[in-house]
């Protein structure tokens, strides 16, 4: 991208490009990691009357802090940790991008680490918010190697170490024990260590917010816009030590999070069973996908997460990522050589994939 000499643009954002995810109609969206269920009929409306409930307040501000919902989302975590967080333990955005945003602003005062291939958007929020970005690096297999992390964890003393578990674009997973192992390296350099854990949901290892209590250099970040399939809403939380939660209060914008996202959100954890229902689905879905993958001779990178990294067919990975959108087939080159990554989508979705990908490999 050119900028005009006129236009004073801050000098390190002149080489960034926006995110991009491609917004393209096709027969089967499998590019962004989200829930192909759309609401049920039932929530449609519940969702409905909250807003209705909401419409005839609009002229005045909502709650700053969005204390019922963040009440709500502590219950959430607990019933599936068996913690006791409390609405002092939880802050929420619109989406958990602005989780992370929001990070960058209170602590980002040095250098942040993470390791790559892993979200691209932990590395862009740090550059648009002026931390230094460093990479950190993987196994080739993609698994986090956790000796060489601590290690670099101590020597480069970032005030941010980010992990994802699971790892988007891979989808592995680090298991607690690994987590509690960087978080005492974090600890030792004065620093915070960010789990997003988008996915989750989706992972059957232990959840990072078990260690607050006795780590509170632990953040979790979450989201409703995969398992709970939410994205359309825009709502994204953290769970933390209570003085995480009040340092995001400094940098927050005045009435952030809008009455109509409180009130569709807090709708959606009602709705919660219904809402993660799906997952056990889309998991069967994601090892007959594999299988499948397999059975077309090529390779996958364990996943724990509701999308799948292959590799191993002959033509370039933007070619094909081209040809499966001739078919009608939408998935994500996230730009790592010979790799194409894919969502898990609905049986019409899969089936529609596989078939427009064995032609074309
Ligand atoms: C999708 C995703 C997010 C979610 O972002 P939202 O702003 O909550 O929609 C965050 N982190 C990772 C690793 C993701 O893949």
């Amino acid at each position: 991208m050119s900028w005009p000499t006129w236009l004073p643009l801050r000098k390190e954002l002149t080489p960034l490009t926006p995110y991009g995810a491609p917004q393209i109609p096709a027969q089967a969206s499998l590019n962004t990691n989200e829930n192909p269920y759309s609401p049920s009929p039932a929530l449609q409306k519940a969702i409905a009357e909250a807003v209705l409930g909401v419409a005839a307040k609009l002229n005045r501000y909502p709650d700053r802090d969005a204390n019922e919902l963040r009440s709500k989302l502590a219950g959430y975590i607990n019933s599936t940790s068996q913690m006791k967080f409390t609405l002092d333990n939880i802050w929420a955005a619109n989406g958990s991008n602005e989780i992370i945003q929001s990070i960058f602003l209170a602590f980002g005062q040095g250098s942040a680490l993470g390791f790559t291939p892993s979200y691209s958007m932990h590395p862009l929020i740090a550059k648009v918010c002026g931390t230094t970005w460093i990479d950190g690096r993987r196994n080739a297999d993609f698994s986090l190697n956790v000796e060489m992390a601590t290690k670099q964890i101590a020597e480069t003393k970032p005030v941010l170490t980010f992990i994802t578990t699971p790892n988007n674009p891979t989808g592995g997973s680090v298991s607690i024990s690994q987590i509690k192992l960087l978080a005492d390296a974090v600890a030792q350099v004065g620093g915070l260590l960010i789990v997003d854990e988008a996915y989750a949901e989706f992972s059957s290892e232990q959840s990072a917010v078990t260690l607050i209590a006795n780590n509170p250099h632990v953040v979790v970040i979450r989201t409703m816009s995969k398992a709970f399939a939410f994205a359309g809403a825009r709502l994204g939380y953290l769970v933390s030590d209570s003085s995480v939660k009040d340092a995001m209060m400094l940098v927050r914008l005045p009435y952030h999070l809008s009455a109509l996202t409180q009130a569709a959100a807090s709708v959606a954890i009602d709705f919660k069973d219904e809402l993660l229902g799906y997952v056990s689905e889309l998991i069967q879905a994601r090892e007959s996908l594999t299988a499948q993958l397999h059975a077309l001779g090529l390779a996958t990178v364990p996943s724990s997460a509701n999308f799948i990294l292959f590799t191993g067919f002959s033509v370039d990975a933007p070619k094909l990522w081209d040809e499966l959108l001739g078919q009608g087939v939408l998935i994500r080159d996230v730009g790592l050589p010979g790799y194409l990554r894919v969502t898990v989508g609905n049986e019409a979705e899969n089936t529609l994939f596989i078939s427009a990908l064995k032609e074309l490999i």
